[in-house]
């Protein structure tokens, strides 16, 4: 017999993974988790039918949200993550000895406890002293802190379900008002390649640029989402994400990485033509970017 996992990435395409056997179904109160070991990609997460990570990929999805606000910020201390149950984003972060804390805001328990029991590799640094969970929507959470973040990473669903909030030019203000002076904000930022996530990265680029004075744009590369081909956002109230970086710096803290290095660092800002095009049709005319 041959199980198979069956996701659709449009209404026209589909992706599968042959499915060796499911360890966790369950409906929280937000969201139907299930988790099952996959023959190519290891242990999946999916999340209402949507693939969130596989043991496979995920370090290229983690590290880069991470590392690139991290090595763009000369001294970042302390950092929020919103979403990110799976605790992937939090074990690349407990990896930066300079950090003192770090809040993670999870809507949805479950999660966290089923990556707990069945996820170890994303979820296993959720015990560090320096890590503090919020079982809270993180649009209500930040709308209560002010000029407390160095680092923001917005680790979200999709925008549709519990996710959707996350994408409102509301969330992105409040994150503005919640970082430093010098505060960086990232997020996961759709796929441009098909109809509908081209929409929703152009509207997050569109509202992220009325937040934030600068705000560009990263690529990055990851199998299981839908075409492969996905974005974060980088937005900033005073760091450019690559000029004045101090590369060294970062490398000489030996971070032992597999995807992330300062070179990809520099180059996954510079994107496609017809990516800078669908996010040139949102910025400012006047807008000079380098
Ligand atoms: N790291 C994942 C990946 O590789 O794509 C990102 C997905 S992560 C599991 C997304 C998390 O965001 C989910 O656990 C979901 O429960 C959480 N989430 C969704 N909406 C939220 C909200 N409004 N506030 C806080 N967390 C939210």
């Amino acid at each position: 017999m041959e199980l198979w996992f069956t996701e659709p990435h449009t209404e026209n395409v589909r992706f599968s993974m042959k499915v060796d056997r499911q360890v966790y179904s369950g409906k929280s109160e937000f969201q139907r988790i299930d988790i099952f070991d996959s023959l190519e990609f290891g242990r999946v997460l999916v999340l209402d039918g949507y693939t969130m990570l596989t043991e496979k990929d995920e370090f290229m999805y983690h590290e880069m949200i991470v590392h690139v606000p991290m090595c763009a910020h000369p001294d970042a201390r302390r950092v929020l993550v919103i979403g990110g149950g799976d605790g992937g984003s939090v074990r690349e972060l407990t990896r930066y000895e300079s950090l003192e804390q770090i809040d993670l805001v999870e809507i949805d328990e479950e999660v966290v406890e089923a990556c707990k029991k069945y996820l170890p590799q994303t979820a296993g640094k959720l015990d560090d002293p320096r890590v503090k969970i919020h079982y809270e929507d993180g649009l209500k959470y930040i709308r209560h802190h002010d000029n407390e973040y160095d680092v923001i990473v917005v680790d979200s669903t999709d925008p549709f379900g519990p996710g959707e909030g996350l994408f409102t030019r509301e969330f992105y203000g409040n994150c503005f008002r919640a970082l430093k002076e010098d505060g960086i904000m990232v997020n996961q930022h759709e796929s441009p390649f098909y109809q509908e996530t081209a929409y929703a990265m152009q509207r997050a680029h569109k509202r992220i640029v009325s937040s934030f004075p600068l705000a560009r744009v990263y690529q990055v590369h990851i199998p299981t989402y839908p075409s492969g081909h996905w974005l974060f956002g980088f937005a900033s109230k005073k760091y450019h994400p690559v000029k004045g970086v101090d590369w060294e710096k970062w490398e000489k803290l030996g971070i032992k990485t597999r995807y992330y290095n300062t070179k990809l660092h520099a180059a996954s800002f510079a994107l496609p033509t017809y990516v800078e095009d669908i996010l040139k049709s949102e910025e400012p005319e006047e807008e000079e970017k380098e």
